[in-house]
């Protein structure tokens, strides 16, 4: 490459075109999407651009990039500030301000949990648990383009909501033994009360990044991809029919819901986590509100 450069005129790159290519190159950074807490931002701009992203005091700050189409999807957080600066790495394009809606989430406390299932006690479980953790992880680090990164997200099964995304749930519950154990933790999707063997379908188009009967906590799970960082997550299934790598579209069967894993009864628990397409540290990703996404236009 250094040498092919030496070797050509300088001048060749000086008369180079400079400049947008494209009416889309010289675009503005442009945002829709769902501007709320636990939301999803769509912007659109020029290709590959780096945009840094931070509230008005500096703080919650992050970088993520337009894509080759120019779009990038961003999450917004549980806990993310009222309003959010978004510049552009590159000067000539204006920063954009976008106001962020907050969200009231409740707090819970169930009792009469299994402590069994709150928590990986004998060695078994313990194994179960590390191994469906690196499942996970290998699946959540694996991108793709998904077909055409859908914004039309259609409910995965026909069935009432039974738990919103956002509450604190405090787990209280007696293991065989009789001792008490607890847990806390938000509940990161969203529920939807479905009797076992009910069709449950891609909300969205997209590649299969895991497709397992057995994990520890999510029980039956499929992961699938839309492309642009965005992956659903499918928990408690009683039957798992797709597998890592198959293409489903929009309506497209994954198998049937059920009650296993980390369950109180059978459901639905559809989540759905926002990766950083421009950065390789998985941990600043985070599950966004499922139900949001039903609202954005297709
Ligand atoms: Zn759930």
């Amino acid at each position: 490459m250094f040498v092919l450069r030496d070797l050509v005129l300088p001048a060749l790159f000086v008369f180079l075109p400079v400049g947008p290519a494209t009416a889309d190159e010289a675009g503005e950074l442009a945002c829709g999407g769902i501007a709320k807490q636990s939301g999803l931002l769509v912007c659109t701009g020029p290709s590959d651009i780096k945009i840094d992203i931070a509230a008005p005091d500096g703080s919650a700050a992050r970088t993520v990039a337009t894509d080759a189409d120019g779009r990038v999807f961003i999450g917004l957080m549980q806990d993310e500030a009222s309003a959010l600066i978004l510049t552009p790495q590159q000067e000539s394009i204006e920063p954009v301000k976008v106001d962020v809606a907050a969200r009231e989430d409740d707090y819970r406390v169930i009792r009469g949990l299994d402590c069994d299932k709150v928590d990986a006690r004998t060695d078994a479980q313990k194994a179960h648990a590390a191994d469906s953790w690196v499942k996970k992880q290998d699946a959540f680090a694996s991108f793709n383009d998904g077909p055409g990164a859908t914004l039309g997200f259609i409910k995965p099964a026909a069935g009432p909501t039974s738990s919103p995304f956002g509450p604190t749930r405090k787990y209280i519950g007696v293991g065989a033994d009789g001792t008490e154990c607890e847990s806390t933790s938000v509940h990161r999707g969203y529920d939807m009360a479905v009797p076992t063997g009910t069709l449950i379908t891609a909300p969205a188009g997209g590649t299969v990044i895991l497709g397992d009967p057995d994990l520890y906590y999510e029980g039956g799970a499929v992961f699938l991809d839309h492309g642009g960082g965005l992956v659903s997550v499918f928990m408690h299934m009683s039957r798992v029919d797709v597998e890592a790598g198959d293409v489903v579209e929009t309506g497209e069967p994954l198998g049937l819901s059920g009650n296993t894993g980390r369950t109180t009864g059978p459901h639905l628990h559809w989540a759905v986590k926002w990766r950083n397409t421009a950065s390789d540290d998985r941990g600043g990703d985070f599950y966004i509100d499922p139900a949001l996404l039903l609202e954005l236009d297709g």
